[in-house]
């Protein structure tokens, strides 16, 4: 079978430790096989992010700009360790964060569901994703603590000097404050990009803060979402045949639980960083959540949302096998490859990517699996693989599905 040709190269942003190993062996059992693959490297580990003082970073997401969609290793954010272990000149910075800032995105995350593997939560039948707003408010806050009586007031003052005060409390003994913001530039770039991503999965959009507690700060991100969905989208979400729903938040949650799933779930930014962890603990691992980055301008840039697999990575320098999970990372390149195919308009393209995630799913289904997952599994006969044969065995499968088993 010829190999799939693509016309538009993906930006590929190389990563470290585990995953830029088991990086290079998808590349080389699941993919370069089937397609004549195209890409525009730049290695974002952390030893060319040091000789590049950071520039590659940059110029990676100037490079997701120029066309549109990109496929990232998980990458080491520097720590003092890390400064000590790879000597650096600086602690760089979280290269997510960087090419975050640059995209001006919002992340959205996904478990990828398979037989044999529940979700703790009963209902849920279907993935949930959620859409973190990735500025401001608590992670960009001021705090003061107060250590006697005294009056703390909010005073904003204008380009002009002049001030507008409101009291926040007459404390009469000790206490804490905090201020925190966040822009309505930022927000209706967060309420663009649900709405798009909704559109692109076809999925219904929830979100929810709580306006009624907070008049005005919580009450913008309602009014902000429901002015830009009535001028922009009510006509493509009624073509489309999804909705868009606001509530409260606490009614959010108590919904969510009960739901069979198959949304997405749009969370301020604290409200998103809790319940991503919540949803992704219930649907069962860390090793099977996607990640993709949604620009307002609609550019993407798919990821795994686990880490750099550090302990892993000192076995495998140890000469020793081990049974890291590639599935996310897989996922992040069907992602990848099947946008590329959709803005390209290379239908074999889209369909390779739909048969890989299948024979990832099939593989785990019929038993095959890594470490992470066995304990999670409900199946009765399980085999638990290293991490090069479990891609050899997706391989197999992917094969078989694609008609080309000799
Ligand atoms: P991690 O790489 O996600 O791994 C934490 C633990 O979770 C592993 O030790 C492993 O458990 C398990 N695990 C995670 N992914 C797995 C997989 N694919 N297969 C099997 N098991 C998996 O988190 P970390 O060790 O805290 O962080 C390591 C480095 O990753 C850090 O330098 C951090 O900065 C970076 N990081 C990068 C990103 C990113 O680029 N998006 C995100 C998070 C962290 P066992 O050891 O018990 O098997
Ligand atoms: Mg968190």
């Amino acid at each position: 079978m010829a190999k799939i040709i693509m016309r538009t190269p993906l930006v590929e942003m190389d990563g470290d430790e585990m995953t830029r190993i088991v990086w290079k062996w998808i590349k080389d059992i699941l993919i370069e096989p089937y397609v004549e693959l195209k890409t525009e490297y730049y290695d974002l580990g952390l030893e060319s992010r040091e000789k590049t003082k950071d520039q590659i970073t940059i110029d990676s997401a100037e490079a997701t700009k120029k066309y549109g969609v990109a496929v990232k290793c998980a990458t080491i954010t520097p720590n003092a360790a890390r400064v000590k272990e790879y000597n650096l000149t600086e602690m760089w910075k979280s290269p997510n964060g960087t090419i975050r800032a640059i995209l001006d995105g919002t992340v959205f995350r996904e478990p990828i569901l398979v037989k044999g593997i529940s979700p703790f939560v009963r209902t849920w039948k279907k993935p949930i994703s959620i859409a973190r707003h990735a500025y401001g408010d608590v992670y960009k806050n001021t705090e003061m603590k107060i250590e006697g009586p005294g009056k703390a007031e909010l005073v904003f003052t204008d380009e002009n000097g002049i001030e507008t005060r409101k009291t926040i409390h007459d404390f009469t003994d000790p206490g804490i404050i905090m201020g925190m913001h966040n822009t309505e530039k930022s927000i209706e770039s967060f309420a663009r990009a649900c709405f798009n991503y909704a559109l692109d999965k076809k999925q219904d959009l929830w979100f929810a803060t709580k306006d009624t507690i907070s008049k005005t700060y919580d009450h913008s991100f309602k009014d902000i979402f429901q002015d830009i969905f009535d001028a922009e989208y009510k006509e493509k979400f009624d073509e489309t045949g999804i909705e868009y729903f606001y509530t409260l938040i606490d009614d959010a949650v108590a919904r969510v639980v009960r739901s069979e799933g198959g949304f997405i779930w749009a969370c301020k930014n604290y409200d998103g960083d809790v319940m991503s962890d919540m949803v992704a603990s219930a649907f069962g691992s860390l090793a099977m959540m996607t990640s993709v980055l949604v620009s307002p301008e609609g550019y993407y840039e798919y990821e795994a949302a686990h880490g750099t697999v550090q302990r892993h990575y000192y076995q495998h320098l140890e000469g020793k096998e081990t049974s890291t999970n590639s599935v996310a990372t897989i996922f992040a390149w069907t992602g990848a490859l099947r946008k590329r195919g959709q803005l390209d308009e290379i239908p074999e393209l889209e369909h390779f990517a739909d048969m890989l995630e299948k024979a990832c799913l099939k593989t785990i289904e019929e038993g095959i699996m890594t470490k992470d997952l066995v304990a999670l599994s409900q199946l009765e006969n399980k085999k638990v693989v290293n991490a090069k044969e479990f891609l050899y065995a997706i391989q197999d499968r992917l094969n078989t599905i694609m008609g080309q088993k000799e």
